[in-house]
Parts: structure tokens; C-alpha cells; sequence
């Protein structure tokens, strides 16, 4: 039986709630979504006491359908002003499921002269709210080892780092990964680590002792649907096994992650290089997937069983497809960071010309340690270099730029953590990378449009999280790609969004996209799987869509309106080498995506 806690900070207290009817079926993005949208008032400030924060898991997490543990981060974002939905791997979502918490709703903020930091410490039909001064004003990777030292039962951790708790914009929410090793599981978008911040929360830990795996209420057919699934995963050219029947190197994402996608978009120009000035990145091999796919294997050589580097790493319990890595140092083998991601990689490589596997691994780290979106944190390094302060392709002095966040009273570090829009603002930059004031993802969008109508429209700010048809665009549906020129495309981005709103709250990751729309059996399960776990037949796309109404409900009390969903106007002006093409999607197509809605 699920229920939802409830905390006021203000006082400190607790109390357990049932789901109430309306939120039944709601989980993950529906349920911190609809939270949201009914509990909080869309013009507060979001770092102070009105703003909610809302954390749920999966409708599936804890369950042993494959891949789906993600967890939920909702509120009203500091960056954008408008809703959002942030998501992650890590124990948590786990943890979460298993106790049989729908949803943590954290409401108040303690009094603006408490100098007490909080965790929240969530356990089987139990909460406590600890002070945990020591937890505060440290490192991340110190944070988990010490957190994992108090409670020796391998709890779920999430929180913020320094970042988040001096309320920097760019903070997001970090998570534990199952081995504790690194604190890199982020849902990072949207300076939600901010608003943990301003409730004077640290971590939230949970607790797994007297856990239950979740029974669905058909179980027969929940089982047929989860071996369906994990087959088609695990027969998939993208999501499938690390090797062929011959030993060859087969699923591309085991073996080299997301960062796969490095070399497939910068040949594709597409690779957004310098600032979004060029689509094409020449170091994209030095910092590619199968880069850090050759450093693990010849530290693995060299070291031997000392040797940490790995591919294949799965970020929560049952991925079966298992992106993740943990990079290596190459002099030693020991651990350096995990996981490096495409997104990451490029905003702290080639977006800022940088190709040494070693630098942006480096500044990984130290994101993950301040507590920073790695997305945010590269875009907003790029403005210091578009605006002169440092040099594009500098990786020493974006390390050293980066650093200064570590220190309370730094101007640059304080710059560093407010996100790419105040740095650009600060900087006097008129070509800032930004929708909703969210700092844009790897992909340009002048060459794949419906990306950019992503961007545009997403509630979320620019996220291509949020509807990602570069699963048609680039890598194709059953062998036919969408043209990423065509401009018409409203109907696949809507399309992308809500069943990426419907993964986001049963608890799949997105990558099983890849597999599902390639192979019908693989659907079929996955629908069986959420379905017969509710004893409800529920509709992917109308499930999907009043998510998004919710938040487009949100967002418009908020203010937002039509020109909110809009690219900077650059990337209609300046045209992307190679190709030489600019963002041509008309106004219209892209009030077409919500037409009514
Ligand atoms: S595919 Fe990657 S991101 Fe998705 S759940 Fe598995 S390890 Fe995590």
C-alpha cells in the first residue's frame, strides 16, 4: 500500500497521507507534476518558503521490470520560473518503491535566520528529520562516504551540494550510485538542488530495511510483459547485450555509453562546437565513447583486477542496459569519475573546445562534488569564454574558473553557479544559448529541427530529455530516419513528449525508446508491464499528455506565454557549419505542437 509523506520545514514535522483517488495511477513525473501544479502558487519565489519540493519514484521502481528505478524531482524551478520535472537513476528511486512511498511532498522553509542544515531519513513507515550540521559545507564525495558510515544498510541517497545550499541556480539534485562510490546519479536540470537548498535539507536517505519488491495486481501478465521487454532490450543493436554470439563488441550503449552519440553527431554536423558555432568538433574521437571504451580496457590490462574503470555500469539495480561508466585515471586505474555522459562531454568539451578526456573528466568530478548540472555549468563556462574572460580550448583555466564555486565569497564562483543566462547577461553576451532560461543540450537544433521544437516547447525549458526525437531524426524508427531538416514538426515533438512524460512516471529510463519503437513485442511488454502492475488499462499518449497539460497549466499561471516557446533568435540569424543552415521552423509550426492543449 503506498502513501505519501509529508514534511513542513517550518516546524520540522511529518505526517503519513494515503494516495488520495485522483493520484491512484500518478507516479514520478505525474505525480510531482500534478503536486505541483495543485500545491503550489505559480508566481512565488522559488527559494523561499511557498515553493514545494516533490520527490517520487517510478510507478515500477523497486519492481524487477527492467530499467525502471528512475526517480522524480519536481518543483517550481529557480532557473526557468516554471515548472519542473528533473529525473534520475541511483538507489533512490529503489529504495523509494520498495518502502512504498508514492511521494515525499517537502513544504516550508525554517525561519531565514536558522543557521541548522537538515536530513530527512526515510525508512519503512518512518520518518525522522535530523540535524546534520556536519553534513553541510562539504564535498559531495565526502557527503556519501560519511552518510553510508552513519546508516550501514546501503541506504538511497539524494541532496544538494554547497552549490545548492548557497541557493546557486545551476545546482541541481545529486544522487548516490548503488556501489556509493560516486555521488553522479543527477537529476540536474533546473536548479532543483537550489530549492532543497532553501529548505535547509541536505539529504534525503532512505532507509531499505523491511522493503518489499512491489506486487502488481496481475502478476501473470506483469512477468510476460517485463521478459518481453528485457528481450527486445537485450536483442537491441543500441540497448543490447555487450557482446554478439561471436564475442564481438555488440550493444552500443554498454559499450560505450551515451557518449556514443559524440563522433555520430559531430560527422553528422550537428555537434554543437565552440559556443554553438560550428557543428562539427575536430577532437570529437579524443573525448568519444570509444575513447573512454579504450582507456578502461588498457587500464584493465595494466592494472589488472585494481584497475576501477568500467563500461557496462548500470546506474540503478536491474538496468539491463547499462550505459554508465566510471572513467579511470589512466597513471593509476583508480576511479576518476562516474558516469561521463554525452551531455557532459560535450558541454565541457567540445562546446568549449576542449578534447582532453582528462580535463573533462576532471571538471565531471568537480561537478559532481559541488553539487553542479554539468549541462548548465558547461554552457554557462562558455559564456566566460565568449565574452573573453577565458580562453575557448583553455581546459587548465576552466578547471581553475570552475573551482572558484568551491569558495563562499568568490564573485567568478558565484557567477559559475548561477547558470548560463546570468553569465551571459553578466558578460554582456547577446547570443545566449537558453529557452526558458535553461541552458540547451547537445544538439544543435539548426540541423535537426524537431530537437529544436523540442527546445522550444517543452514546459521543461530546453531539454531534449523532454521529447527526444533524435531517437528518429539521427538514429532512426524501423530502419527509416525522420529527415532532421524537414521543418514540420510539430506532431513528432509532441508525440516525443508525451510519451516521454508517460516513461518519466512509470519509471522507465528513455533509453528503452530505442528498443521499443524498433520492436513491437518490446512495446507491447512494456504497456503490459504498467498496466497489469495498476490493474488498469492505461493510454501511452493520453497518460502522456495530461502530464503536459498540468505543467503547461503551471507555466501559464506562472506568465508564460506563446513567445516563451521560442529559440534565441541567433539560431534563426547565424547559420551552423557545415551545413550552413539556420533554425527555419516557422512561429506557427511551433504553436502547433500545444495547439488547444
Ligand atoms: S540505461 Fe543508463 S541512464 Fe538509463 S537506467 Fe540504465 S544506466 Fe541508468
Amino acid at each position: 500500500m503506498s502513501k505519501i509523506l509529508r514534511i513542513n520545514m517550518d516546524d520540522q514535522s511529518h505526517k503519513w497521507e494515503s494516495v488520495p483517488k485522483e493520484y491512484e495511477t500518478l507516479a514520478g513525473r505525474a505525480f510531482t507534476s500534478a503536486v505541483v501544479n495543485k500545491e503550489v502558487e505559480p508566481t512565488c519565489h522559488p527559494l523561499r518558503e511557498f515553493n514545494k519540493i516533490v520527490i517520487s519514484p517510478g510507478l515500477l521502481a523497486g519492481t524487477p521490470a527492467p530499467s525502471s528505478g528512475r526517480l522524480s524531482i519536481g518543483a517550481k524551478s529557480p532557473l526557468t520560473g516554471g515548472i519542473k520535472e528533473a529525473n534520475a537513476g541511483g538507489l533512490t528511486g529503489n529504495r523509494l518503491g520498495r518502502l512504498g512511498v508514492r511521494g515525499i511532498i517537502i513544504e516550508g522553509a525554517p525561519p531565514t535566520d536558522t543557521k541548522d542544515w537538515f536530513s530527512i531519513v526515510v525508512g519503512k513507515d518512518s520518518c525522522k528529520i535530523v540535524k546534520t550540521n556536519n553534513y553541510a559545507g562539504i564535498g559531495l564525495y565526502e557527503l556519501i562516504g560519511k552518510i553510508w558510515k552513519d546508516y550501514p544498510v546501503k541506504p538511497g541517497i539524494i541532496g544538494c551540494g554547497i552549490t545548492g545550499q548557497r541557493l546557486m541556480k545551476c545546482a541541481g539534485v545529486f544522487g548516490n550510485n548503488p556501489e556509493n562510490t560516486d555521488p553522479g546519479r543527477y537529476a540536474g536540470r533546473g536548479g532543483l538542488g537550489a530549492v532543497l537548498g532553501s529548505k535547509r535539507i541536505v539529504a534525503v536517505i532512505s532507509d531499505p530495511t523491511g522493503g518489499a519488491i512491489p506486487t502488481p495486481k496481475d502478476k501473470a501478465r506483469f512477468d510476460k510483459g517485463r521478459t518481453a521487454l528485457r528481450e527486445a532490450l537485450q536483442k537491441h543493436a543500441v540497448t543490447g547485450t555487450l557482446n554478439d554470439d561471436e564475442g564481438n563488441p555488440y550493444g552500443g550503449l554498454k559499450n560505450y555509453g551515451t557518449n556514443i552519440l559524440l563522433n555520430i553527431l559531430s560527422e553528422g554536423g550537428a555537434l554543437p562546437t565552440k559556443g554553438f558555432s560550428s557543428g562539427r568538433f575536430s577532437g570529437a574521437a579524443k573525448i568519444s565513447g570509444e575513447a573512454v571504451h579504450e582507456l578502461v580496457d588498457k587500464t584493465k590490462a595494466k592494472f589488472g583486477d585494481a584497475a576501477e574503470g568500467r563500461y557496462a555500469h548500470a546506474c540503478h539495480p536491474g538496468c539491463v542496459m547499462s550505459c554508465s561508466n566510471v572513467v579511470p585515471y589512466e597513471k593509476t586505474g583508480k576511479a576518476h569519475v562516474s558516469p561521463l555522459e554525452y551531455e557532459t562531454v560535450w558541454a565541457l568539451g567540445a562546446n568549449l573546445n576542449i578534447d582532453s578526456l582528462y580535463d573533462v573528466a576532471e571538471m565531471n568530478r568537480i561537478c559532481n562534488d559541488l553539487g553542479l548540472d554539468t549541462i548548465e555549468a558547461g554552457n554557462t563556462l562558455a559564456m566566460f569564454m565568449e565574452g573573453g574572460i577565458i580562453k575557448y580550448g583553455d581546459g587548465a583555466a576552466a578547471i581553475e574558473t570552475l573551482k572558484e564555486a568551491y569558495k563562499p565569497n568568490s564573485v567568478i564562483g558565484k557567477i559559475v553557479a548561477s547558470g548560463t543566462q546570468s553569465a551571459g547577461e553578466a558578460f554582456g553576451i547577446t547570443r545566449i544559448p537558453v529557452v526558458k532560461g535553461q541552458a540547451l543540450p547537445a544538439y544543435d537544433p539548426r540541423p535537426i529541427r524537431g530537437i529544436g521544437v523540442t527546445y522550444a516547447t517543452t514546459p521543461m525549458g530546453a531539454d531534449h530529455t523532454a521529447g527526444y526525437t533524435i531517437a528518429a531524426e539521427v538514429l532512426g524508427i524501423k530502419g527509416t530516419v525522420t529527415d532532421p531538416r524537414d521543418v514540420k514538426k510539430a506532431d513528432l515533438s509532441r508525440t516525443f513528449q508525451a510519451t516521454t512524460a508517460y516513461l518519466d512516471a512509470v519509471g522507465y529510463c528513455i533509453f528503452i525508446a530505442f528498443a521499443i519503437l524498433d520492436i513491437d513485442a518490446g512495446f507491447n511488454g512494456m504497456v503490459d508491464t504498467v498496466n497489469a502492475f495498476l490493474g488498469k488499462e492505461i493510454d501511452v499518449g493520453e497518460y502522456g499528455m495530461a502530464i503536459l497539460k498540468n505543467e503547461r497549466d503551471f507555466n501559464k499561471r506562472a506568465g508564460f506565454t506563446a513567445a516563451d516557446d521560442r529559440l534565441p533568435e541567433f539560431f534563426k540569424t547565424e547559420t551552423l557549419p557545415p551545413h550552413n543552415v539556420t533554425f527555419d521552423v516557422t512561429d506557427e509550426e511551433l504553436d502547433a505542437v500545444f495547439k488547444g492543449v
